[in-house]
């Protein structure tokens, strides 16, 4: 019975990571739920959120096309992410777990966790992807890369249903060949060198790994999560000592982009700068990492 039951179980890993794939995921696995809550902070662990869960699954989608990284900053502003892709991907697993296996499923939320404020998530969907095996730390703010799709956004599903865990990537593509070479010349990364908050900053060891990381959350944030850029102006507006002052912080040629982006419902306003991953050989030059790189290798086979 109990090599029946481990077939099942493979069986049905396999076509829940089909269906990540089929429905446009470029990268799909299993984290070790005994990691995940050993690692996640108590209140953001898996069992916080689904009180009976036994796996928890990741995914990832491609990042930018290539012709993205050739546009200039102010447009690159604009662009936003590919991430909603990886959730509408999730939520159909979800669905497609309970169909399948009659087990309870979720779609887990990407989302802050309303009783700590706008930097902390509910689950750490880097962390799943990162013990599911499909991404790995960069010297980036942590951001994942993967040695053949390089730079992916993530999204998780949870389910009580229970399913072998993969392994977390044994190499990390990150810091690259030239990346050290660069460190060794002016003590700094690509990364490094082109934030344009300098909110990134590390050491690589003498074996050309990383050492260190350090990341400064509030100065990428300021850049590039312009939510908490809002209410900063609008109590910068309310503070201002008349009624010009409030014209001049509100109709400010800089602010009203924020009340354009806002009414737009853009992206840009959640999104990164990306120049740090504009001048990352992996999130740029990985074999499959945009479409045209994955559109060749698919016809060469
Ligand atoms: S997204 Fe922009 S501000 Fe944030 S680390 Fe990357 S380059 Fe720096
Ligand atoms: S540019 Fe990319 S590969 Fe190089 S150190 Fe930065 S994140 Fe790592």
């Amino acid at each position: 019975m109990a090599s029946t039951k481990s077939a099942d179980t493979e069986g049905a890993k396999q076509a829940i990571l089909d269906y990540c794939l089929r429905k446009g995921a470029l990268a799909a696995g299993v984290a070790d739920l005994e990691a995940l809550e050993r690692i996640a902070p108590p209140g953001h662990r898996p069992s916080d959120l689904m009180p009976k869960v036994k796996s928890v699954i990741s995914l990832g989608v491609g990042g930018q096309t290539q012709g993205a990284w050739s546009v200039p900053a102010k447009a690159m502003g604009y662009f936003g992410s590919t991430e909603t892709r990886a959730y509408t991907i999730a939520y159909g697993a979800a669905f497609f777990i309970e169909g399948m296996y009659q087990t309870p499923a979720i779609y887990c939320p990407p989302d802050m966790d309303n009783e700590k404020g706008p930097r902390v998530p509910l689950q750490s969907l880097k962390l799943h992807a990162e013990i599911a095996g499909i991404g790995a730390r960069s010297l980036a703010g942590d951001i994942l890369l993967h040695p053949e799709f390089g730079y992916m956004y993530y999204a998780s599903i949870f389910t009580e249903l229970a399913l072998e865990p993969d392994q977390p990537m044994a190499e990390n593509p990150c810091p690259a060949p030239s990346c050290v070479s660069m460190y060794r010349q002016i003590g700094r990364t690509p990364c490094q060198k082109f934030c344009p908050v300098q909110c990134l900053s590390g050491h690589i060891d003498a074996d050309g790994k990383q050492a260190e990381m350090h990341y400064d959350m509030a100065a990428c944030a300021e850049m590039s999560q312009q939510y908490e850029a809002v209410p900063a102006l609008l109590a910068e507006a309310m503070a201002a000592e008349d009624a010009q002052g409030r014209d001049d912080i509100l109709f400010d040629p800089d602010n009203k982009m924020l009340w354009y982006k806002m009414s737009v419902g853009s992206g840009g306003l959640l999104a990164q700068c990306f120049e740090c991953m504009r001048v990352c050989p992996i999130a740029t030059k990985s074999p499959l990492a945009d479409p045209i790189r994955r559109s060749k290798a698919k016809a060469a086979t």
